[in-house]
C-alpha cells in the first residue's frame, strides 16, 4: 500500500487524482489533502479517501473546514506552516498540483524529505527551478512529471539512451484563439479564454493556454526537468491534442506517446510508476479521430511564447519574474481589469522593470527566488496602478 498526500486537492488536478485513488482504494493510503480556501469541499474530498490531516491555507476557512470534519476523526488545521507541515507528513507519493509559485513551498517540503513528487506545479519550475531540481539531486528525491506534454517525454524518453536523444517536442493544443486573427485576439472576453478547446482545467491554466504562455511555461518546465539546452526543445502546434511530446533520437526515429486529452492518464501514469494501473479515461480511437493535423507556433499572434523563450535563454532570474508577472497579468485579466493583449505586455514591461532594476541575477536559495518572485508581482502591480501598460 502505498501512502500519498495530494496538495491542491480540490482543483482540476487534485480532482482527477483523487478520482483515480477513489477507484484503487485498496492500493493507496490518503495521509493529507489541501486547498486553499474551499474549505467544504476540502472536507468532503478528506471524507471520500479517508485522509488523515486536511489543511486550508486560508486561516479564515479554518472554522468552516473543523466543523465539516466534526465526527470524521479527520484532523484539521491552517494557514501557509500547516501547509508546509503537511507536505512534510511521511507520504510516499506527493501530489503538488497547488495552482502558482505559492506551491514552490509546500512542494518544497516533500522534496526535502526525498519524497516521489508527482509535479503538476509547473509555476514552481519556472520560479525556481535549478534550485528546485538540485535538492531534489540532494535529498534523492523523484521528480514526476505530470504536465501531459512532460509525462508524454518522460515516457518516450524510456525508448532509448539519454545522449542519443536530439530534441524534444512539445506539442500545443494553440488554445481557444488558434485560428482567430490579431484583431479579434485584441478584445478576446474572459469567457472567450476560458473557453479551452479541449481539456478542461483550472482558470490561470486555462488563461495561459489562450495567450500560449502556458507552454512558454512548459518550455522551461522541460528544460529543467529534462536538463536539456533551450535550443533542444521545440514546441509544435497540434489541434487535437492526442499525441502529448515527442521525443527525436539521433538516428532519426521520432517516439512520440498518445492518448485522449484526459489528465487522468499522466496522473496514473506518476500514481503507479514503474508500474502500470488500469485507467478510467476514454480509450484513444485514431479511426474515428481520423486526421492529426500540425502546424507551426505563430509568436506574433502569441507573443508570450516568445517572451517565455527568451526569458528561459537570458537565464537567472528572468524566468522568475516572467512567472510572478504573468501572475499578475491573468489575475488582472481574470478580473476585468486589463484586455486580453495586456497579459503579455504587462509580463514584457515587468521584466523590462526588473532588468533596469539589476533583478535578473541567479537566485542563490528558494528564499532568494521567493524575494525576487515577491519584487516582481509588486513591480507589476505597480505599471499596472500606473497605466504605464495599455489596457485595450
Ligand atoms: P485549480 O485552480 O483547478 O486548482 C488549484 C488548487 O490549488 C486548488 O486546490 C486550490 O484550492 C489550491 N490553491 C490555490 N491557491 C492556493 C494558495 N494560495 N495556497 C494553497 N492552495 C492554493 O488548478 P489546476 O488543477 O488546473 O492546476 C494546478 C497546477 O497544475 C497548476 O500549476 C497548473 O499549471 C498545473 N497543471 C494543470 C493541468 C490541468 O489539466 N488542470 C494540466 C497540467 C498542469 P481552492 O480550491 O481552495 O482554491
Ligand atoms: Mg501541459
Amino acid at each position: 500500500m502505498r501512502s500519498v498526500t495530494i496538495l491542491g486537492a480540490t482543483g482540476s488536478v487534485g480532482a482527477s487524482t483523487v478520482d483515480l485513488i477513489k477507484r484503487e482504494k485498496q492500493r493507496f493510503r490518503v495521509e493529507a489533502v489541501t486547498a486553499d480556501s474551499k474549505a467544504t469541499e476540502l472536507a468532503q474530498v478528506a471524507r471520500d479517501v479517508g485522509a488523515r490531516l486536511a489543511v486550508v491555507a486560508d486561516p479564515a476557512a479554518y472554522t468552516e473546514l473543523k466543523n465539516a470534519l466534526s465526527g470524521s476523526g479527520i484532523e484539521a488545521a491552517a494557514g501557509a506552516d500547516a501547509l508546509d507541515e503537511a507536505a512534510a507528513r511521511p507520504a510516499d507519493w506527493v501530489m503538488a498540483a497547488i495552482s502558482g509559485a505559492v506551491g514552490l513551498k509546500p512542494t518544497m517540503a516533500a522534496i526535502e524529505r526525498g519524497a516521489t513528487v508527482a509535479l503538476a506545479n509547473k509555476e514552481c519550475l519556472v520560479c525556481a527551478g535549478s534550485l528546485f531540481m538540485r535538492r531534489a539531486a540532494a535529498t534523492g528525491a523523484t521528480v514526476l512529471p505530470v504536465d501531459s506534454e512532460h509525462n508524454a517525454i518522460f515516457q518516450a524518453l524510456g525508448a532509448g539512451r539519454r545522449e542519443d536523444v536530439r530534441r524534444i517536442i512539445l506539442t500545443a493544443s494553440g488554445g481557444p484563439f488558434r485560428t482567430w486573427t490579431q484583431a479579434q485576439i485584441r478584445s478576446a472576453t474572459i469567457e472567450q479564454a476560458l473557453r479551452h478547446p479541449n481539456w478542461s482545467m483550472g482558470p490561470k491554466i486555462s488563461i495561459d493556454s489562450a495567450t500560449m504562455m502556458n507552454k512558454g511555461l512548459e518550455l522551461i518546465e522541460a528544460y529543467h526537468l529534462f536538463a536539456l539546452k533551450a535550443g533542444e526543445i521545440d514546441i509544435l502546434v497540434h489541434p487535437q491534442s492526442v499525441v502529448h511530446g515527442l521525443v527525436e533520437f539521433r538516428d532519426g526515429s521520432v517516439v512520440a506517446q498518445l492518448g485522449a486529452p484526459d489528465m487522468r492518464i499522466p496522473i496514473a501514469h506518476c500514481l503507479a510508476w514503474p508500474k502500470r494501473i488500469d485507467g478510467p479515461a476514454p480509450r484513444l480511437d485514431l479511426a474515428q479521430i481520423r486526421d492529426l493535423t500540425f502546424e507551426a507556433p505563430d509568436t506574433v499572434r502569441f507573443p508570450a511564447l516568445a517572451l517565455a523563450r527568451r526569458a528561459l535563454e537570458a537565464g537567472g532570474a528572468a524566468p522568475t519574474v516572467l512567472n510572478a508577472a504573468n501572475e499578475v497579468a491573468v489575475g488582472a485579466f481574470i478580473a476585468g481589469r486589463i484586455g486580453f493583449p495586456s497579459i503579455a505586455a504587462l509580463v514584457e514591461a515587468t521584466l523590462e522593470a526588473a532588468t533596469v532594476r539589476g533583478l535578473l541575477g541567479e537566485p542563490a536559495g528558494i528564499e532568494a527566488a521567493l524575494a525576487v518572485d515577491h519584487i516582481a508581482r509588486s513591480l507589476a502591480r505597480d505599471l499596472l496602478s500606473e497605466n504605464a501598460v495599455k489596457a485595450s
